[in-house]
């Protein structure tokens, strides 16, 4: 099977590569439908949408403060760092990420664009000004942070029930139609618009590889599915990329 994914790639110049929850996983950093997915057994769809903001934000606050530590003191994984080297084979590559936890970026990837934000950022609930980062004491001090105009500040992710960013939807759906293949990796394809990516990728004949533990609502669609650590799978591939 993991010859099919390399001849794919090796006859293909366009790359597109889609990452979830599950590429952070051998970093430490729980994914939302994993065994760590509960925080004070509160499930993250409590915590993680407006509403919750909205009618507790110093609890929301309290979460996101605990999974910036954890996300701080993690280290980009072999799967972070492979992709850094499968950019520099291709002649076009975007990597599309849904994590918030700016791994990638902490690895190396170039072409990096967020779907769901970046859990270092806040933004304003009321003005929408951003802010790049807000110190331990700030946001502690207040319980929750607040912008210059006294609204909330929030953090700056795609929390559900929220509309995504559509510039960087669009972006990635133009590069998509022209890539010849695209690598799904370590999402479990249940949260949209990520999720109908293999049907979109269908559309224009671009190839599709999946890499997972385990399988999806996504695998009977794609090309090639890899069962299996993104890490390993990953660096398996990449020693046969030329
Ligand atoms: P998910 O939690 O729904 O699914 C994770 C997927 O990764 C599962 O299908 C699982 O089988 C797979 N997986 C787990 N460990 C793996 C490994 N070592 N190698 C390969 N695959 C592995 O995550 P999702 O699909 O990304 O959707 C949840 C949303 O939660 C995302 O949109 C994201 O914004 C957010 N989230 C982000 C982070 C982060 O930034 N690290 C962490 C948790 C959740
Ligand atoms: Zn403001």
């Amino acid at each position: 099977m993991i010859q099919n994914a390399i001849d794919i790639l090796k006859t293909s110049k366009i790359l597109f590569v889609l990452t979830g929850a599950g590429i952070s996983a051998e970093s430490g950093i729980p994914t939302f439908r994993g065994v760590d997915g509960l925080w004070k057994n509160y499930s993250v769809t409590d915590l993680a949408t407006p509403e919750a903001f909205a009618k507790n934000p110093a609890l929301v606050w309290e979460w996101y403060q605990w999974r910036q530590e954890i996300i701080s003191r993690a280290k980009p994984n072999a799967a972070h760092t492979v992709l850094v080297e499968i950019e520099k084979k291709f002649d076009k590559f975007l990597l599309l990420t849904q994590n918030v936890d700016n791994l990638h970026q902490r690895a190396g990837s170039k072409n990096v664009l967020e779907l769901h934000g970046n859990i270092f950022r806040s933004r304003c609930n009321t003005c929408g000004m951003v802010y790049e980062t807000i110190t331990k004491t700030e946001a502690k001090a207040a319980n929750v942070p607040t912008c210059t105009c006294g609204s909330f500040l929030r953090p700056d992710v795609v929390w559900f029930g929220e509309p995504i960013p559509q510039d960087i939807w669009q972006e990635s759906l133009s590069f998509l139609s022209k890539a010849d293949c695209a690598i799904i990796c370590g999402t479990s394809g249940v949260v949209w618009p990520a999720a109908a990516i293999p049907q979109i990728a269908k559309t224009t004949g671009t190839k599709i590889i999946e890499v997972n533990l385990e399988q999806t609502p996504m695998t009977p669609i794609v090309d090639v599915s890899l069962l299996g650590k993104a890490s390993e799978i990953l660096t398996e591939i990449v020693s046969h990329l030329r």
